[in-house]
């Protein structure tokens, strides 16, 4: 049997709940037979996102995207088809066969998660900010301005970055962040302009070298 049969795929199908999934990124409300939320995938104020939990389909009524659970997943979360059947998989308690991983693949396996907790804690950093300090009342305000409320602003994790060149930095330095990985999402830049070849191994590690992405 290969990695992912197809009875693999429709057990983890059958066992995998549309509106556990999609609830974690929409907020459902139940009319009728379906539910509904403002979709994630086009900017509408009105709710045009249909989920069917008897079909275990979504739809979007306003831009038509569709489709499963793990259509959803690929989507939303940008997985793969294999990365979304393995999410759900490990969720709903299907055992996948083993595969064997080549070294790369392993490497990949463990870089991927590794940047998904810099990227937590870069979030965790700029939400702390925004809802926590001093220095988020400009961010306070206009959202209190946007009327955007408290609960939206804990649901989406919101944040705030202030004019300072190296807070985020510094915040990875003693987090004992690698700056190179947060280089590559985004988070920081490397004040050398030639980037990667010229910047020596003692700069690399040297939080001077680096500037946040995000300011103000
Ligand atoms: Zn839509």
């Amino acid at each position: 049997m290969g990695f992912l049969s197809e009875e693999k795929v429709s057990e983890i199908r059958d066992r995998s709940s549309i509106l556990e999934v999609v609830s974690d990124y929409v907020t459902l409300k139940k009319t009728g037979k379906n539910y509904k939320g403002l979709c994630p995938f086009h900017a509408e104020k009105t709710p045009s996102f249909m989920v069917n939990e008897e079909r275990q389909i979504f739809h979007c009524f306003g831009c038509g995207e569709g489709g499963d659970a793990f259509t959803f997943l690929m989507k939303v979360g940008h997985f793969s088809f294999p990365q979304a059947v393995e999410e759900l998989a490990k969720r709903y308690g299907v055992n996948l066969p083993s595969r064997e991983l080549s070294p790369a693949q392993k490497k990949d396996v463990a870089e991927r998660e590794v940047l998904f907790q810099i990227n937590q804690i870069a979030s965790d950093y700029f939400h702390d900010l925004l809802t926590q300090r001093r220095e988020g009342e400009e961010g306070r305000k206009y959202l209190t301005q946007r009327e955007i409320s408290s609960e939206i602003i804990t649901e989406h994790r919101l944040g705030y970055s202030t004019d300072r060149w190296n807070g985020l930095v510094h915040h990875l330095l003693e987090k004992k962040v690698s700056f190179e990985l947060a280089w590559k999402l985004g988070l920081i830049f490397p004040k050398s302009k030639a980037g990667d070849s010229t910047l020596r191994e003692g700069r690399r590690l040297d939080a001077s070298s680096w500037y946040d992405a995000f300011r103000g």
